[in-house]
């Protein structure tokens, strides 16, 4: 296991505290925050739903993905999220998830990248061979239950076993193209997910809102000629991967919109891209489903990302998504994890954007 999740405290040990002692961090004192943010929007929302608002998938299994010493990807950040996921209550729906067939990835990936895939993981390779996305032995099996249990959860919402779903899984995917593996990313359950309800629902505009700080070139490069999927990014201007400098260089009939925001940029600067130009453009698609490419590394702190949002942030986003999802979408959001790499602000944002879902 890598280094820093041991210095952290191994697995025997209750890893928010050895986390606080490794990185110097209240993690108690921002899940307590956090239920005063949740008292907040409970009572600001009034329940008109007839099926539960919302789920929420988890595993530890994920965690079998080990990405090596000091790997900012790290079973450790996902632990400590999945920890304070299971404390929250118990009456909201925890969804059981599943792994993905060989014919479920193909709907979004080449099938001589899934064998590549499989043959690296067999290999005892330490790196995909195609990019930066580092590999372990049990890597092919966790990505294959990561898809999978973003289908299921985007079954549970069609089928309206709930409304709603926060799909915790690891590793992320919005890096990964169709035949190439990249930035931690192996399979890319978002597109693997939006074409899948396609096949299986009468769904035709589908929406992925992505706010990880970095862009989420693999999905914008599945769905650059399909007009019925639109891909809207937020994401810090000069980071990983490319493609930052807004959407001037696209055909206008492309259902793509890159929002790219200044380094350092803060919380007034998103929400500012989002009400004049991403949420307007959103609403003119009318999307009958909505998924979110839920990266929280644009959160103040993170080390890879170079944004200031706080977690109000988070919030207000999650806020006009879900407005959006109601007027169009019958409320229909999939939230799938992406990236997050100061695993206090990880926990913090997440669950901002949880309770915010509730
Ligand atoms: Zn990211």
């Amino acid at each position: 296991m890598a280094a820093l999740f041991e210095q952290a405290g191994g697995r025997s040990k209750d890893p928010i505290s050895a986390a606080e002692r490794h990185f110097d961090i209240p993690v108690a004192g921002v899940l307590s925050r956090h239920r005063q943010i949740q008292e907040r929007i409970q009572s600001a929302q009034s329940s008109q739903a007839d099926i539960p608002a919302l789920g929420l998938h988890y595993n530890a299994f994920y965690e079998h993905h080990d990405t090596g010493s000091g790997h900012p990807e790290s079973a450790l950040r996902y632990r400590m999220l999945r920890q304070a996921l299971e404390g929250l209550p118990a009456e909201i729906l925890r969804l059981p998830g599943r792994r993905a067939s060989t014919s479920e990835v193909l709907l979004a990936h080449e099938a001589y990248y899934q064998d590549l895939v499989y043959r690296d993981v067999e290999s005892f390779a330490d790196i995909l061979r195609t990019g930066d996305t580092a590999i372990s032995i049990d890597s092919y099996d966790v990505a294959l239950e990561a898809t999978g249990s973003v289908l299921a959860a985007a079954d549970a919402v069609m089928q309206q076993t709930v409304k709603r779903v926060f799909c915790a899984v690891r590793p992320p995917g919005h890096h990964a193209t169709a035949d190439h593996g990249m930035g931690f990313c192996i399979f890319n359950h978002v597109a693997i997910a939006a074409n899948y309800l396609r096949k299986h629902y009468t769904l035709k505009r589908i929406a992925i809102v992505d706010w990880d700080v970095h862009f989420g070139n693999g999905t914008e490069a599945i769905f650059a000629e399909d007009p019925n999927t639109f891909y809207l990014s937020l994401h810090e201007s000069g980071n990983y991967s490319g493609n930052s400098d807004g959407d001037t260089d696209r055909p206008p009939s492309q259902a793509t919109l890159n929002l790219a925001l200044p380094e350092g940029s803060g919380s007034d600067e998103a929400l500012t891209a989002w009400d004049t130009t991403g949420g307007p453009a959103l609403e003119a698609f009318k999307p009958e489903f909505i998924f979110i490419s839920a990266g929280f590394d644009a959160r103040k702190g993170d080390p890879l990302g170079g944004l200031n949002w706080e977690d109000e942030t988070f919030v207000e986003l999650t806020q006009r998504v879900m407005a959006l999802a109601e007027k169009h979408a019958e409320g229909r959001i999939v939230s799938v994890l992406e990236g997050g790499y100061n695993p206090a602000g990880l926990v913090s944002a997440a669950l901002a954007h949880v309770q915010a879902m509730r």
